[in-house]
């Protein structure tokens, strides 16, 4: 453990890193996960179209999650989690949805898609748990807020509008 403090390059904090999955695994395996909560069925097609990727990398990524245990393959090409990727991907959407909300309400946007999935990979679990109750308070926080300013102004109803 001591000889991994001090500063690494990105890559060499990648190559310290322990876990088996690379962010393209997360990737495929957060979709696989997405689309099955969505109740729909698991093939290299619909896979490849909504990662926009070739049907021939779906292949390739699919099997390298197959040998490290995330899937097994069924009968008419379905695409299904074992325990440990559902358990995995599961995790994944959970990263997912905080970053994306967090991302959303510090910028008041709804549209933080690139971002989240650009930085989703570097987060620790004890980060995104955190962020997930910092996101939670600040929603508190800015319902409050809205809600104080739309008492005032039903309060103060003649301080609205323009000046006569
Ligand atoms: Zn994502």
């Amino acid at each position: 453990m001591k000889e991994q403090n001090g500063f690494y390059t990105l890559k060499g904090y990648q190559k310290n890193d322990s876990a088996d999955m690379t962010s393209a695994m997360e990737d495929y395996l957060e979709m696989i996960c997405r689309i099955l909560q969505q109740g729909e069925a698991v093939k290299v097609g619909e896979l490849s179209q909504r990662l926009h990727v070739k049907p021939s990398s779906v292949t390739k990524m699919v099997q390298q999650l197959t040998n490290c245990g995330y899937l097994r393959s069924e009968k008419y090409g379905l695409i299904c989690l074992t325990q440990k990727g559902s358990k995995v991907g599961k995790y994944l959407l959970y990263r997912h949805d905080v970053l994306f909300h967090f991302l959303c309400i510090l910028n008041h946007s709804q549209d933080e898609l690139e971002e989240a999935e650009k930085i989703e990979h570097f987060l620790t679990p004890a980060t995104i748990h955190r962020l997930d109750e910092l996101t939670k308070e600040l929603e508190i926080t800015r319902g409050k807020a809205s809600a104080e300013l739309s008492q005032k102004e039903q309060t103060n109803p003649i301080e609205k509008g323009p000046p006569p």
